[in-house]
């Protein structure tokens, strides 16, 4: 017999994991099926790497849960500066908090945090979650999803009148549903790992472009900073092969003296990166979400932030359609989900796919454009605080729970 839900996730990474949460409360049978154990250190998306939070986000979370933000809060870093560089070239543009009136314009969380916050919250909601159970079969009918999952406390079979699948770039509940990508390859990888400069980074964010990609330090608790450095594919090999002293040397020659060099490195990943968007957000009884649905370059860190948004617009749909009394499954209201998601996703994959193409061009008279760009950038207040409102997560219609409100 299969057990019966309203609604399944098949994914509980911090975008999945974000949906249930917001969904709780809001009158449905809730399941989450994920493969990996929420301790798990590889396979996971709760890796070495940090995530930085935008505004909205923050929101999101708090309003959702704020013990949840709580427990969040207290091992992130807030950020209240962004600087931005362009390497070799003067010019800067800074964006502050008290420009935008917020206490701060993100925050820096190391995923292990946020992934061992999320499931505590998860396992003190009504939500059913089934972990670790990974996701086997699929089937959509007219009238219901049918799951099938296998985790070492057996078999998950159940049915659901909407699934929705968070789980990851890899999606296989998207390509089963036959829903394609596009990719667009960048030629570029990132090496991420927490960094100890000689000076305290404080809550200033560094984003620098260099000839071969961006390079973002964000500051994180105890004097740390979380590294991602995007170089030139194939140039990763180097880059992880060098012990720690070249590796810092080296950093301190693409990122300069401003922190006064760095003294220490942790472990050093290295993902490769692109620009992935899927066809279709929805197909019956089907919405896609998160990474499943589009997978960002992390220069700006907009993916997760975006995933977020996908789940708080959508527990906002499921919450109305619960006041209507309506099928959460039901075509029209999907349709209106998928229509309420494109500008978002077309504005922040411009934004994002933008900063990539125009900082990565080495071409003089780009480059020379770049750097006056950059000094009118930090001149203009207008042009600062539309950045300012796309790096909060605020550059469109903000959902309800962004704005402190129940979905
Ligand atoms: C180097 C780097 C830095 C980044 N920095 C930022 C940043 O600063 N800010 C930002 O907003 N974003 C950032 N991102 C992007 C961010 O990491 C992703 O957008 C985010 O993790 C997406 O979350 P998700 O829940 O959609 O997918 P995932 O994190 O991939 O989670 C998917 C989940 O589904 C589970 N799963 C998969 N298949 C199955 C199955 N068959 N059955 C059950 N469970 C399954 C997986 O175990 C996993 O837990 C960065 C990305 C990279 C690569």
């Amino acid at each position: 017999m299969s057990e019966a839900f309203d609604i399944a996730i098949v994914g509980a990474g911090p975008v999945g994991a974000g949906l249930a949460l917001a969904l709780d409360g809001a009158g449905y049978r809730v399941a989450v099926i994920e493969a990996a154990p929420p301790s798990s250190e590889t396979g996971s998306t709760f890796d070495a790497r940090s995530l930085a939070l935008a505004w909205a986000s923050r929101q999101v979370l708090a309003t959702t849960d704020p013990a949840l933000w709580a427990e969040i809060e207290a091992g992130a870093a807030p950020i209240h500066r962004i600087h931005v560089s362009d390497r070799g070239r003067p010019g800067f543009a800074r964006l502050d908090r008290d420009d935008e009136q917020v206490p701060a314009l993100g925050y820096v969380v190391e995923n292990r945090l946020l992934g061992r916050a999320l499931h505590a919250a998860l396992d003190r909601s009504g939500v059913t979650l089934f972990c670790p159970a990974r996701v086997t079969a699929v089937d959509r009918s007219p009238r219901r999803a049918r799951v099938l999952a296998e985790g070492p406390e057996g078999r998950v079979d159940l049915t659901a009148s909407l699934l929705v699948a968070a789980d990851g770039g890899n999606s296989a509940v998207r390509e089963g549903a036959g829903i394609g990508t596009h990719r667009v390859e960048y030629g570029q990888t990132a090496i991420i790992a927490n960094v100890a400069p000689a000076l305290d980074p404080g809550t200033t964010a560094w984003e620098r472009f260099t000839e071969t990609g961006p390079l973002a330090l964000l500051p994180l608790t105890e004097g740390r900073c979380s590294l991602v450095w995007t170089c030139r594919q194939g140039e990763e090999e180097e880059l992880l092969g060098l012990d720690d002293a070249a590796f810092l040397q080296r950093l301190e020659t693409r990122f300069g003296g401003r922190l006064g060099g760095f003294t220490a490195v942790g472990e050093r990943h290295a993902y490769p990166l692109g620009l992935q968007y899927a066809e279709r957000f929805t197909a019956r009884r089907l919405a896609v979400i998160g990474n499943a649905a589009h997978v960002l370059h992390p220069v700006a860190g907009q993916g997760y932030n975006l995933g977020l948004r996908d789940a708080a617009v959508l527990a906002e749909v499921l919450a109305d359609a619960r006041r209507a009394g309506r099928d959460p499954g039901d075509e029209t209201l999907l349709t209106d989900y998928a229509r309420r998601r494109r500008a978002d996703y077309a504005r922040t994959t411009a934004f994002t796919d933008g900063l990539v193409r125009t900082f990565s061009n080495a071409v003089a008279p780009v480059a020379a454009l770049r750097a006056a760009g950059l000094v009118a950038l930090d001149r203009l207040p207008p042009a600062r605080h539309a950045l300012a409102r796309q790096a909060m997560g605020l550059g469109g219609p903000v959902p309800r729970l962004a704005r402190g409100l129940a979905p």
